[in-house]
């Protein structure tokens, strides 16, 4: 029987784990606080005793923690159990943590995989779910049956850091996205509008968005930093952008999000984009204000 060992029992662990049992493995797991097994535990995993008992059941460990800080926390007693080990870790942290604890992994002669999940909890084990990894191709390789039943692998290379720097760049976008739909909320709310009468409305802009950050043009502008301003210019958005400032402030709510967007057209029309496209925004992102 094939067997995995899992470091880690919040919501995505424990899924991780219920789709593996689902598949017929052993799986084994551990988690700091042992009451949070007692659901997989039930559904079959078995609960290692110790770190050193979990390492020792499986070749293949997968970390599933709130950041890398934590692995070195649960085995930095066991580093003398790591030896031939694959450790997976889907964990979040910043790439050059990632970079580290490569090294720290292979200085005690286990392989290193760094992961990034891209699916919530729920959707792990489903047609949705998609999983970035970077570090050794042949990790993944040796192991591809059993993480592809987490989700569909995308590897991105071999540098270690690079699967966080996708994931990081994609939650970027998620948690802005997020915070933009809870400020703009706040802001129809301060005329008592509700989330339930709003949100139906903020879906229609982010279909919209989604045809605009589709379009090949917008990519093209990007990359090759020519930005055509002929049907908007970040001068016309950059007063939309002073519109929102005001509104929030008017409504006496929250201001940092938006003064943080304003102050990229800011930028970018001092620096001399005003009658470009929105998309030379990048020009000024990409150091720092
Ligand atoms: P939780 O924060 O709920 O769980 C984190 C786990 O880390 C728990 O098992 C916790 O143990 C353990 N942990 C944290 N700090 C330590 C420490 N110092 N020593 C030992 N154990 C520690 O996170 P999730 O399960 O939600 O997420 C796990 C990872 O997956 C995160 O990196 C997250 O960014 C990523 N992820 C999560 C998604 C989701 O939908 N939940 C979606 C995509 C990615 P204890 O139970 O004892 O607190």
């Amino acid at each position: 029987m094939n067997s995995v060992t899992i470091f880690g029992l919040g919501p995505m662990g424990q899924a991780m784990a219920r789709v593996l049992l689902a598949k017929d493995y052993s799986v084994t797991v551990w988690n700091r606080t042992a009451a949070r097994a007692a659901d997989v535990v039930d559904a079959g995993a078995k609960l290692a005793a110790s770190p050193r008992d979990a390492l020792a059941a499986s070749k293949l460990v997968i970390l599933s923690l709130t950041d890398y800080q934590a692995m070195y926390d649960v085995l930095g007693t066991s580093t003398g159990d790591l030896a031939g080990k694959d450790l997976v870790n889907l964990s979040s942290d910043t790439p050059d943590r990632t970079r580290e604890a490569a090294a720290w992994a292979n200085a005690h002669q286990a392989r290193f995989l760094t992961g990034g999940v891209m699916v919530p909890a729920p959707l792990v084990g489903t047609e949705a779910s998609f999983i970035y990894y970077s570090g050794p191709r042949e990790i993944l390789e040796a192991h591809e049956a059993t993480l592809r039943i987490l989700g569909t692998p995308r590897y991105v290379g071999v540098e270690p850091g690079l699967a966080q720097l996708y994931y990081q760049a994609q939650l970027d976008v998620f948690l802005t996205t997020l915070s933009s739909v809870l400020h703009a909320t706040a802001l129809v709310g301060s005329a008592g509008v509700t989330a339930a009468q709003f949100l139906p409305e903020v879906l229609g802009t982010l279909r919209l968005t989604d045809t605009i950050i589709g379009a090949p043009e917008t990519a093209n502008q990007i990359d090759s930093g020519v930005h055509p301003g002929a049907l908007s210019t970040t001068t016309m958005m950059g007063a939309t952008a002073d519109h929102i400032v005001g509104t929030s402030e008017a409504a006496g709510i929250d201001l940092l999000l938006p003064r943080a967007v304003q102050s990229h057209y800011h930028r970018a029309i001092a620096a001399g984009h005003g009658r470009d496209n929105w998309t030379s925004l990048i020009e000024v992102i990409r150091s720092r204000g």
